[in-house]
């Protein structure tokens, strides 16, 4: 029998976790009724630096069962470092990982089907089939977003977020990934492996409110495009190109005009050309240092995050 860890990212999930906690636990004891994960199976709660009681909430869990476990981050990390965090410690004695958000806005009931697929996949991805309680914004930005992506050629898997299982295996793959700016969405579907998908519906957050400000969506979404492509830079150098044409044949144009004897006086023209060449200028050298900073904060290679407290050793070592 398989062992499987579910792991948990959590930030600021005080009014989450009291709910969320039990209704996993009835989960995995059903599947550990059924035979079909071993007895000793657990939850991993992460803890990215939470400002309020999110700690000593996993902690009273923890003193509660055995199977409950939490890893505290030395201060908040994001959500991305919390997931190779709780990946890279379960992974040490875990057969099969699953991710999940604290909120369970993904829907958890889909579990037992994700570890029955799991005979056959290394990898068994959460793909929502109904984004009804996402607004129309978030649903319209996500859409152009998994378009953009799939068409600059980035093997993603349309609709899947941070809900999935990974074998030992896969995991381990994944984890030498060693990127500082990892998007684990476009990642996972690099380590190969056969994979499968379980449909779901996404929930409303059910406590608390949301850790990703439309700032933060903006920045994910960038870093994605970003670190899986150099498409904008071919833009931006096309842009340049097509740029370069007109204006040789406004000069063209103009001197034609000249010879024709025809002065043009043309102060608006002249002005507007240059704000519109300095923009496009300025937003190029802006794509490339993009790149740049990408380069810059992965040749510094600072570790992607501190745990000040892991309960897995701590119970190990007793
Ligand atoms: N999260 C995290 N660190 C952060 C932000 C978020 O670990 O800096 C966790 C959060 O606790 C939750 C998950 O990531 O379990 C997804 O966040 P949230 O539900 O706020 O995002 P949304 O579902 O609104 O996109
Ligand atoms: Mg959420």
């Amino acid at each position: 029998m398989k062992k499987l860890s579910i792991i948990l990212p959590c930030y600021n999930e005080e009014e989450t976790l009291p709910d969320t906690l039990p209704k996993l636990q009835t989960i995995l004891n059903q599947l550990k009724g059924q035979k079909k994960i071993s007895p000793d199976s657990f939850l991993l709660c992460v803890d990215d630096g939470s400002s309020d009681k999110t700690w000593q909430t996993i902690d009273k869990f923890h003193s509660k069962y055995s199977n409950v476990f939490g890893v505290k981050f030395s201060r908040n990390y994001g959500h991305q470092n919390a997931l190779i965090a709780g990946l890279s410690v379960a992974e040490k004695s875990a057969d099969l990982m699953i991710t999940i958000d604290a909120d369970l806005q993904d829907d958890e009931s889909t579990i037992p089907l994700m570890v029955e697929k799991s005979q056959n996949a290394d990898i068994v991805y959460g793909v929502r089939n109904n984004r009804d309680t996402d607004s129309a914004f978030k649903k319209v930005t996500a859409d152009g977003f998994y378009w953009t992506m799939t068409h600059l050629g980035v093997d993603m898997i349309p609709n899947s977020a941070d809900f999935r299982l990974m074998s030992k295996r896969a995991v381990h793959q994944f984890l030498k990934y060693d990127e500082r700016n990892m998007f684990i969405r476009g990642v996972v579907p690099l380590v190969g492996f056969k994979h499968d998908e379980v449909l779901y519906a996404r929930k409303e957050r059910q406590a608390g409110e949301t850790k990703y400000p439309l700032s933060k969506m903006i920045r994910f979404a960038l870093d994605g495009i970003t670190s899986f492509s150099i498409a904008p830079i071919r833009i931006i150098m096309n842009v340049g190109v097509m740029i370069a044409l007109v204006s040789i044949l406004l000069l063209i144009y103009s001197l034609v005009q000249h010879f024709l004897g025809n002065t043009t006086t043309g102060w608006s023209s002249l002005i507007t050309s240059i704000w519109f060449l300095g923009g496009i200028q300025l937003i190029a050298i802006s794509v490339i240092g993009e790149y740049i900073g990408k380069i810059f904060t992965e040749v510094k290679h600072r570790p992607r995050y501190t745990i000040e407290q892991n309960q897995i050793t701590e119970s190990n070592g007793k």
